[in-house]
């Protein structure tokens, strides 16, 4: 075992759970046992939360630009840190390194974003009566959770680590069981950077873990990321406790490929789309529909795709469960009569044996009704499927249940307003295959992609992380009272 068993992180120590499970750490890029992460019991969850609590008081009235300055050293130890911090994420997910620079890239623009937080929320203030004031703030929540998925173990957690704790928040963090490394190491850097003991806590564990974030009265709020399934349990369990929750599910995101799209730039960005960090992307390509006559684009994603080197250009992906699912849909599709144009199906890669590899998979003449139209494949695969009118590609991307990017390829700006006018989903490209909106925009998507008001990142991620207070001010005696103040 590559690194010692894994501890939660309470008021700025490294405790031992006293758990009775384990989980292996594996890593996918060859099998190799990292680590041992404790399936913690809600004890150590409430040990978290009190600790949190006690940090909570003196955190909010800490004043906002003086919490930011915490995020504008953390920028700087992630820069400082890149490096190590990258070589863990390969470690820990199997992405590549240029991908886990990318991750930590977009992981110091967060906190970047976290930093100008103090020019956003400065309230409102009029003189609504004579010598009467109304003003708003924004008032931090309290304790509050976030649970994680695996497929961005340092970006992910970064979408709410800056923000929620610049705001005046004391944060409880889930990591995924599958990748709970990274985390460890920004609770770290989150120390020397001068973070106060118990504003940030880390709790390792499975559903346990995340049942007892939902119950636990002392949590204010809850936000999530991860599958649609746990996104629903999380949402109705949370809700239920009356927390604030905001929870990110899975996707299936549709790209729209017209006759006039730029073939080159066209196939390079959906094979990027569809096969970086080994298909693992909430924002990936999944589904193309093409409209009409589009073979000249698909021989030239083909193109694309062989040029793909598996195990240097494209990472490995979680599991060997993982890999036997994307498989799996792979084999099923076959079965239901679509093309496999490239089979990533039984990859090895030389020296890395027992990794755990998909090859770049294209599948065409796939139909809406085949499996791997209509479900989350979750690995580096495409399904092609055709329609003669830009409205029945359109049907086809609104019949899907999720709702978190889709795509258009053309040079017509008509047709690209028409996609973004009726598309079903709340993060749109234009000839960009990941959509992806940088800060300050905000990041979600809609149906069964999310659940709750409001986007984790960007601006409305203040209204998620804060309550508004409302004050009536009246200093002048000698103005008369009415029924209104
Ligand atoms: P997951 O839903 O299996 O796990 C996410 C978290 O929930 C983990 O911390 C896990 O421990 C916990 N969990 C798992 N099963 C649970 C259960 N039954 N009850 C309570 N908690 C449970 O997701 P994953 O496999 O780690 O991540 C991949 C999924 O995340 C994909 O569906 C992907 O699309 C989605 N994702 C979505 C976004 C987004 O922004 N919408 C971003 C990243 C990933």
């Amino acid at each position: 075992m590559k690194y010692g068993s894994v501890k939660n992180y309470i008021h700025g120590q490294f405790i031992d759970a006293p758990a009775d499970r384990y989980m292996d750490v594996v890593s996918p890029v060859d099998g190799s046992l990292l680590s041992k992460v404790p399936m913690s019991a809600a004890a150590e969850l409430d040990s978290a939360v009190q600790s949190a609590k006690s940090a909570a008081k003196g955190w909010a009235n800490t004043p906002i630009k003086e919490r930011v300055q915490v995020f504008f050293r953390y920028k700087q130890l992630l820069h400082q840190n890149l490096e190590e911090l990258s070589k863990l994420i390969v470690e820990e997910n199997g992405k590549t390194y240029t991908e886990a620079v990318a991750e930590i890239e977009k992981a110091i623009e967060l906190t970047e974003f976290a930093t100008s937080l103090p020019q956003l929320i400065t309230g409102e203030l009029l003189e609504v009566s004579r010598g009467i004031e109304c003003r708003t703030e924004y008032v931090p929540l309290g304790v509050v959770a976030s649970i994680v998925p695996f497929n961005f173990p340092s970006m992910v957690p970064n979408w709410t680590i800056p923000n929620a704790i610049a705001l005046g928040n004391c944060m409880i963090m889930k990591p995924s069981e599958k990748v709970p490394l990274s985390v460890g190491r920004i609770a770290e850097l989150l120390k020397e950077a001068g973070l106060p003991d118990g504003v940030f806590n880390v709790v390792h564990g499975d559903s346990v873990i995340v049942e007892a974030i939902c119950d636990h009265p002392g949590i204010e709020a809850v936000s999530f990321v991860g599958s649609t399934k746990v996104a629903k349990i999380v949402y109705r369990r949370a809700t239920y406790n009356y927390k604030r929750c905001l929870a990110l599910g899975g996707a299936k995101n549709h790209l729209l490929v017209l006759p006039d799209a730029i073939p080159g730039m066209t196939a390079a960005n959906i094979t990027a789309s569809m096969s970086g960090c080994g298909g693992q992307r909430c924002m990936a390509a999944s589904a193309m529909v093409g409209v009409g006559e589009i073979d000249h684009i698909v021989s030239k994603i083909v193109d694309e795709v062989n040029k793909i080197v598996v195990g240097d250009n494209l990472g490995a992906v979680i599991s060997k469960a993982s890999k036997d699912n994307i498989e799996k849909y792979i084999t099923s599709a076959e079965a239901q009569g679509a093309k496999i144009l490239v089979d990533g199906r039984n990859t090895v890669v030389k020296g890395k044996e027992d990794g755990f590899y998909v090859g770049p998979t294209v599948i065409d003449y796939v139909t809406p009704d085949m499996d791997v139209a209509r479900e989350e494949i979750f690995g580096p695969v495409i399904s092609i499927m055709r329609a003669k009118t830009l409205d029945e590609a359109l049907a086809i991307e609104n019949a899907n249940p999720y709702g978190n990017a889709a795509a258009v390829f053309t040079q017509n700006g008509g047709a690209a307003r028409h996609v973004i006018s009726n598309a079903s989903a709340g993060m749109i490209g234009v000839n960009v295959g990941v959509p992806v909106p940088r800060e300050p925009f905000s990041f979600g998507g809609w149906n069964e992609s999310k659940f709750g008001v409001g986007d984790i990142t960007g601006k409305s991620s203040i209204e998620f992380w804060t309550k508004l207070k409302k004050t009536t001010t009246k200093w002048n005696p000698e103005a008369g009272v009415n029924w209104m103040s």
